[in-house]
Order: C-alpha cells, then structure tokens, then sequence
C-alpha cells in the first residue's frame, strides 16, 4: 500500500472553527494511525475574503490543538504558475479548451434555458469535438479555458462515510478552471495540488461532496490517482440546528480563552461522528492507535456542551496539582490576579477542582484567595448572627494556637459546636462569610487550612 498522505486544506476567511477542526484531527489520526504524512495547505485564492489574521487564527488553532504538520504550510496563491503551467498542458492535451462566449451569451442562454424549464448549464459551444468546426475566435476578448468533461458515464467513487455516490456526466457542464484574466478557480486548484502533493485520503467537510465529481474527472483527465474521499457529516448545535455563533463558542481559540484543555477538546471532537465501541474518554495517542474511517457515522453530529465540559473537568482532575496551577496561572493573570502573596495556588486548585469545569471557573474560584475580601453587609448581617457570636469568639481564640492541619481544624470546629450547642452551618457559614466573601465554598475546615492562620485571624479580628 502506498505511505498514507493526508491534507488539512482550510480557506482563511474567518478563525479555525470546531467543524474545521473536527476535519484537522480526522486527517491527522488518519495519517498518524498510519505512519504517513499529514500536509496543512492554506487555500487562500479567494483574495477578496482571505486575511492574513486568518491565516494566523489557523495556525494559532491548529498549534493549539498540537495537530503537527509534516509538510507545508503551503499557499495556493504561491502556487500561481503551476496552475498555468497544468492549463497548458490540458489545452495542449485537448483536455481543456478556450471558450470566448460572452457575458451577454452566457445570461441570454441561460434566459432560453429557463423559459425551457431546463437546468441552465453551458451548451458547449466552444468545445471542440471530432468533426465539429468553431467559429473563429471573435478579437478582443479574453477567453476562459473549460474542462472537458466527458459526456458519457458516471462518475462514481466509494465514499468511505456516505459510501458509493455516483454521479452521471451529463449532470457536469464544463467547468471553467481559468478566468478571463488567466487566474486558475478553485476546484481546479485543489485537483492540481492533491495530485502534486500525492494526497491518497482527502477528508472534509460533506459541502464538498458537489466538488467530488468534478475533481474526480479533472484528476483523471490529468491522469491523477483518484484518492479516497471521506466526506464528514456536518456537525449540528446542542439545539440539532446548524452549528453556529448562535451556539456559543464555534471558534477554537474561544475554547482557548473560555479555559478549556487540549487534550479535553482533542477527546471531544474526536467523539464527534466517530466512535470507539462506547469509549468517551481516551488519550490522544489510544486516539491515533483506534482511529479508522470505517466507524465514521454518516448522519450529522450533535455539539453537546454539557459532554466537553464534563471531559473538560475530568480532564483537569487527572492534572498533577502544580500542572493544573502552571494552567491556571495565565487565567488569574488575565483577571489581574497574581499569586505570589497569599496561599499555594497548588493547593487552591486541588481544593476547588471538583466544583470547576474550566479554567477560567477555577481560576474565578481561587481569586478570592489572592485579592482583599470584601464580604457585603447583607452577607455579614445574615450569618454573623447573635447566636453565633460567642461560638465565633472562642473559635477564633483556638484558631491562634491549634495544630495546623485539616483534622486538627477540623476537630477545633467540632468542639466549639458541640460547647455552644450549634450546628455546623452556624459556625461554617459566618467563616465562609468573613473569610472569602462567599458561603459556597469546599469544606471550611479546608479553606481555613489553606488561608493560613494569619490570614484568618486578621479576618475574623476584623469582623468580630
Ligand atoms: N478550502 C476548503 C474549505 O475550507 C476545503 C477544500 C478541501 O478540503 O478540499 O472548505
């Protein structure tokens, strides 16, 4: 079998969306499982909506993810004179031709074909066929150069997700692959440089099952292989609706910024219209090892956000503690948090991992630990309450001189509780309260380990 060469092949219109990405990491897997090459081609020939930023948003996005590329970046734009150079040869091959019908022409053929009720298609009139005599070329107009597409058969191809599509050539006119100004369309470029770049997969998005045809016969007209295709379902928002902005974050860096892992979102997309028996969580590299084209569903998959951010958490829970702070770090810095003064942003993490989902949820969770508390009158009013003053006073007097550790707190506020007769939310609420401005919190005997005696005592000074 030949060495396995796939391609990722976005336009840079816009940032690399979770679609976009989905494709990326199909066709990396591919090549990985493989041991072949995965090639980033940049598709930049539609100058008018291509950007430099986007060119960045894409490489931004896919270093994120850690899709590596083996070769490339390459640019269409840069590819210029290769694609005249393959017109050439076409023309010289008679597998493509000149056609100077006009403007004017092509709409007043198209007006008969739609008075006729008929699809409205180029009738073929400068193509050159045995025996057939054309017009001589009228001067002053710059011809563009059709494919000739053949007229019999179908073209037909083995999707390895949709499976046999079949296509008769009469449904196919005459593609233009070179403008007026000798500039090379798209479907044409993309035939030339899956040929040149020896690409035996192309996976992508299932809008590009239209091109397929066309390509297949411009490949085969070029005397190409024909790679396999493998056309991706599209992938449907947590409402079953068309994925998009509407939904939330679709741009990758989003996910980024919104405090989501890597190997949280790699997890994810990957279960996104293909599966592994019922395996939901698996490692990047179980990934590469599993992945095949075979267990690709056909039918569209559905975004659920509520399953990224459950991987997105347990993904963070199997995080060593000081990796999960290094993670977190950039997030508090972001809210203007440092952590040089106050507790170990190790531990701080570790305590509230359980309750956080994303980084930037952890990282809103911990500051409170970092920055001056500023409990609210109306939260000191509710629970720093007669009743539990006295409580509150000989707990703080222990505080100043108990062991150090989570039991030992622990026991401090058991014993206190049971001398005034009170239950745990009596005493636990108020210290949330006085402590970090806020009553949901992990186990208090844990946040007052964390805060450190002289953190706490300044605290509660100040309010009791
Ligand atoms: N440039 C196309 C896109 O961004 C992809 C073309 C292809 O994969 O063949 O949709």
């Amino acid at each position: 079998m030949k060495p396995v060469r796939t391609r990722f092949a976005p336009s840079p219109t816009g940032y690399l969306h979770i679609g976009g990405a989905r494709t990326a990491l199909f066709s990396w897997a591919f090549a990985r499982r493989h041991g072949g090459q995965f090639i980033l081609r940049i598709e930049d020939t539609d100058v008018a909506r291509s950007t430099p930023e986007a060119v960045q948003a894409i490489l931004d996005g896919m270093a994120w993810l850690e899709l590596t590329h083996d070769e490339g970046p390459f640019y269409q734009m840069q590819r210029t004179d290769r694609y005249k150079a393959v017109i050439q040869e076409m023309l010289a091959a008679g597998t493509a031709y000149y056609c100077y019908t006009s403007r004017e022409e092509l709409d007043a053929l198209r007006a008969e074909q739609e008075a006729r009720k008929e699809k409205p298609r180029y009738d073929g009139r400068w193509r050159p066929e045995i025996g057939k005599t054309l017009p001589p070329p009228p001067a002053g107009v710059e011809p563009v150069v059709r494919f000739k597409n053949p007229v019999n058969g179908v073209v037909a191809w083995n999707d390895a997700v949709k499976g046999r599509i079949a296509i008769a050539n009469a449904e196919l006119d005459d593609l233009i692959i070179a403008r007026a100004d000798g500039t090379p369309t798209y479907n044409f470029c993309v035939c030339v440089d899956d040929w040149d770049m020896g690409i035996t997969h192309v996976i992508r998005g299932d809008d590009h099952v239209n091109n397929t045809p066309r390509q297949i016969n411009i490949l085969q007209a070029l005397g190409a292989e024909i790679p396999t295709y493998a056309h991706l379902s599209m992938i449907l928002g947590d409402d079953g609706t068309k994925l998009s902005k509407r939904h939330g974050a679709v741009s990758v860096m989003q996910y980024e910024e919104e405090g989501f892992l890597t190997e949280a979102v790699i997890n994810y997309l990957a279960r996104l219209g293909w599966s592994h028996g019922d395996d939901e969580v698996f490692s990047r590299a179980q990934f590469i090892e599993w992945f095949d084209l075979d267990h690709i569903t056909a039918s569209a998959a559905q975004f659920n956000t509520e399953k990224l951010l459950w991987l997105n958490q347990h993904y963070m829970k199997q995080l060593p503690a000081a990796e999960l702070a290094a993670k977190t770090r950039p997030y508090l810095a972001r809210l203007n948090v440092e952590t040089d003064s106050g507790p170990c942003l190790e531990k701080a993490v570790a305590l509230y991992v359980d309750r956080c989902n994303t980084l930037c949820a952890l990282a809103e969770a911990v500051k409170v630990f970092y920055q001056p508390v500023e409990p609210s009158a109306e939260l000191l009013a509710q629970h720093l309450t007669d009743e539990c003053r006295p409580a509150l006073a000989d707990f703080t007097a222990g505080i100043a001189t108990v062991a150090w550790d989570i039991p030992s707190i622990a026991a401090l506020i058991k014993a206190t509780l049971s001398q005034h007769n009170l239950k745990m939310p009596k005493l636990a609420m108020p210290l949330r309260a006085m402590l970090v401005g806020q009553t949901q919190t992990p186990s208090v005997d844990a946040v007052i380990e964390l805060l450190g005696r002289e953190q706490v005592l300044t605290a509660l000074k100040k309010y009791l």
